[in-house]
């Protein structure tokens, strides 16, 4: 059981609405390298639904509908239902 900031974040990351007409959002995991080590590796994108390929995303800090700031609340890779190579 994975909790999350509030319904309308988890409605959009859990794709319950139709995936091509609405934005997604995705929570990807970058991969470590020696630039970004000890830091959060969590991005948090507002995707394009109805783009398959390379999908146009905007990078969010704050939840668009709660304020919560993503990089302090979903710090878990039970989290990550996006590939970060698909961006
Ligand atoms: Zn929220």
């Amino acid at each position: 059981m994975i909790n999350f900031c509030c319904e309308i974040f988890k409605s959009y990351n859990n794709q319950e609405m139709d995936r091509e007409l609405y934005p997604n959002i995705k929570i990807i995991k970058v991969p470590p390298d020696k630039f970004n080590e000890g830091r959060n590796l969590y991005r948090y994108l507002l995707v394009c639904g109805f783009i398959k390929d390379k999908p146009p995303f905007v990078s969010m800090r704050h939840c668009p509908f709660c304020g919560t700031n993503l990089f302090e609340f979903y710090t878990s890779d039970n989290y990550i239902n996006g590939n970060y190579d698909d961006f």
